[in-house]
């Protein structure tokens, strides 16, 4: 019998502050952003502290502070920023290094320039040239940039194998955007590097991790790229090469641009640096879609873990549950619909006792057959709304303790809007064993809306504010996008995700 060794968590350390100096030449501005296992800094290498300036251009280190440019080369000197990615989990640090020491290049990927420890962690440095994460993106994206990007991404991956560099994962949180709308690699999680290529048994879980990343990317009604990226995604390519020639095939087809009827996006919001929301779709039937929406708690390394894992359970076990049922009754649907919300329970409970942690999330799910019928389910406080004849109405109920004050008539909803425990939830997913779910049906009409959503859009933009949003743009990727400003305005005080999915209007 072997004994299983709960997964070991080193905790993340204090984030450095603003003006750390760090290594020789950069200087923090601040923590742009958390993700899993990493912290992204943005620095500058503006540093009075030094009596020199230094030249990226010839490394000459000579410039006087007060010279503008490069006493050796001529070279501008004016101030460089950087995006400088902090690691703190110590079994990283050696293959990490390993592919920093290959200076690799590639046009697919942003090689770090400098590695360094500073109090214990690795950072990693690239140029800064004003790109954003990818991880902020809305979807869909158009088909031409989800093709432009599987393409590119499989030939970077080709050749990081092909150069011994093995990774441990890849994520949303690995590609910038470029400023001309290139997506790029950067700082990936090197599991391994060999001395020559990656062994063929290593080859095929990269894969895997694209095709999930690109079916976030794909519109879900793009049903036979969604089944590819699908397929990419349950291990069908033994490597990116495959993956690759497979996808030369499928673009060798007709690959039109679908009528866009769904949209999705999720922000990290003003004040926050690590985003716990998760959201994500899946085609189960021709027909027949899944949508969901989950708002992760317990903290870092937990609420994120936690409504990733929801959203991709419930996504998993309802797609296995349709494989073999042709033309499943409604009611088989709200069985499915309500066993995918018990697996993801017992999926994150069995996790969280693993980890030792309380980790949980709010789940709110749309199951939509052919434009007529909406299974609308949740725990918690993210929420469902119907836009039917230009007027909003919700269809979830919180799971929260004002909602139950203001059920009982001790609050009126204004007051719970304001009020300091407004964020106590009555039932979350996978804190308790069993989860009680509110399945609510709706008999959708011609010009319908459904949209899912987070507490940090409803929390901060008022029912009429979105009635009107939703009213008035007709492109759901457009009104995604003005939802989460909306929220901005509000103060974006939390993490923001929507989901928005329209039925065509007769
Ligand atoms: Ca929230």
């Amino acid at each position: 019998m072997t004994v299983q060794r709960s997964p070991e968590l080193i905790p993340r350390p204090p984030p450095f502050p603003p003006g750390t100096k760090l290594s020789e030449h950069y200087s923090v501005e601040g923590l742009v952003r958390l993700s899993e296992g990493r912290m992204f800094y943005l620095a500058n290498d503006d540093r009075p502290d030094r009596p020199q300036k230094f030249c990226w251009e010839c490394g000459c280190d000579d410039t006087p502070r007060a010279a503008a440019s490069c006493v050796r080369c001529g070279a501008n000197l004016g101030p460089r920023r950087f995006l400088i990615s902090v690691r703190w989990e110590t079994s990283g640090y050696e293959p990490y290094a390993a592919f920093f020491d290959k200076q690799l290049e590639h046009p697919g990927l942003v090689s770090p320039i400098d590695l360094f420890f500073q109090d214990g962690v690795l950072c990693s440095v690239t140029p800064w040239k004003g790109e954003s994460l990818m991880l902020d993106e809305g979807s869909p994206l158009a088909m031409s940039q989800v093709m432009g990007l599987a393409q590119r991404a499989a030939g970077m991956l080709a050749f990081l194998q092909a150069n011994g560099v093995r990774l441990a994962a890849l994520g949303r949180a690995n590609f910038l955007v470029c400023r001309d709308g290139q997506y790029v690699l950067f700082d990936p999680e090197v599991a391994q590097v060999y001395d020559g290529p990656v062994p063929d048994a290593h080859r095929s879980i990269e894969v895997a991790h694209l095709g999930a990343i690109m079916r976030r990317y794909t519109p879900v009604t793009a049903l036979d790229v969604h089944d590819f990226f699908m397929a990419a995604e349950e291990g069908a390519y033994a490597s990116p090469f495959a993956f690759g020639r497979a996808l030369e095939d499928l673009l060798a087809g007709d690959i039109s641009e679908p009528s866009v009827m769904v949209g999705a996006m999720s922000d990290v919001g003003l004040c926050r640096v690590l985003n716990e929301d998760n959201w994500g779709w899946i085609a189960l039937q021709p027909g027949i879609h899944l949508f969901v929406v989950a708002d992760g708690m317990g903290g870092h390394e937990a609420g994120e873990v936690a409504s990733e894992m929801a959203v991709a359970t419930i996504c998993h076990v309802a797609r296995e549950r349709m494989r073999n049922l042709p033309d499943p009754s409604d009611e088989m649907l709200e069985n499915i619909l309500d066993e995918a919300f018990q697996t993801a329970n017992n999926t994150i409970k069995d996790h969280s006792i693993r980890m030792g942690n309380d980790m949980g999330t709010t789940l709110v799910a749309a199951l939509v057959r052919d434009d007529r019928l909406a299974l609308v389910a949740n725990v918690g406080d993210s929420r469902g709304y119907l836009l039917r004849q230009q007027v909003l109405h919700q269809i979830s109920r919180d799971h929260s303790l004002v909602a139950r004050m203001v059920e009982q008539n001790r609050l009126t909803a204004e007051e719970a809007r304001n009020h300091p425990h407004s964020n106590i939830l009555l039932r979350t997913v996978g804190t308790e064993r069993d989860v009680e779910i509110d399945i609510f049906r709706v008999e959708l009409e011609p010009g319908d809306q459904i949209f899912l959503n987070s507490d940090g859009l409803w929390g901060e933009v008022e029912d009429e504010d979105i009635e009107a949003i939703l009213n008035h743009y007709p492109d759901p990727r457009v009104s995604c996008r003005e939802l989460v400003r909306a929220a901005h305005h509000g103060g974006g005080r939390d993490n923001i995700t929507v989901l928005v999915i329209q039925t065509p209007s007769g």
